[in-house]
């Protein structure tokens, strides 16, 4: 069981500043995110697009913005679950709660915090027979070298 004092499903740029925000309290952070890795969209769909909307940056890359928060909450320490869908959550006799995936682990903490944007991502798969037989086992999901994108948006 993973403990912790706050469990954020969602390692998008909302969970990951959350991090941030509750390490300034001395507060320990979880992250559960279904993807492979931190970021949310910003990572999945579109790393080299410029945005031109975050506070203090005229222009920076999705990709660049998730490395610089994953930097601004290194000094945290936080933990992650990546490449597990949280799917049901229990509260306990202490007041506390366990989240668990889809892949039977299990998280324990006295507050959750759902950053989970539109939902889990989930790849658009082949319609092969025994596809989740090879998934993990060479069978993978991505998107290849996405292009940087020019458009505004
Ligand atoms: C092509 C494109 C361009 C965009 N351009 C801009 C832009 O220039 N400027 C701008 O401000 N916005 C832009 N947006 C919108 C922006 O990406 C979203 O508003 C933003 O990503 C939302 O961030 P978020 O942190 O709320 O969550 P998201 O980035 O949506 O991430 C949600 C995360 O939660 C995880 N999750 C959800 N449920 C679960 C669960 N049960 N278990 C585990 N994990 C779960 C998902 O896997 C995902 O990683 C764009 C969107 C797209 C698609």
């Amino acid at each position: 069981m993973i403990k912790t004092d706050i469990l954020i499903i969602g390692a998008d740029p909302t969970g990951l500043f959350a991090v941030f925000e509750a390490g300034l309290l001395q507060l320990k952070c979880h992250l559960i995110d279904a993807l492979p890795q931190a970021g949310g969209q910003c990572s999945e769909i579109y790393p080299k697009k410029p945005i031109y909307d975050i506070p203090g940056f005229p222009e920076v890359l999705a990709g660049d913005l998730v490395d610089n928060l994953m930097e601004q909450i290194k000094p945290f320490q936080p933990s992650f679950t990546l490449g597990e869908r949280a799917e049901t959550i229990e509260k306990l006799n202490d007041n506390t709660y366990v989240v668990t995936t889809n892949k039977g682990t299990q998280h324990n903490a006295p507050i959750v915090a759902i950053a989970g944007g539109l939902g889990s991502f989930e790849p658009r798969k082949p319609l092969l027979e025994n596809l989740s037989d090879y998934e993990d086992n060479g069978v993978s999901y991505m998107i290849k070298d996405p292009k940087r994108i020019v458009t505004k948006g």
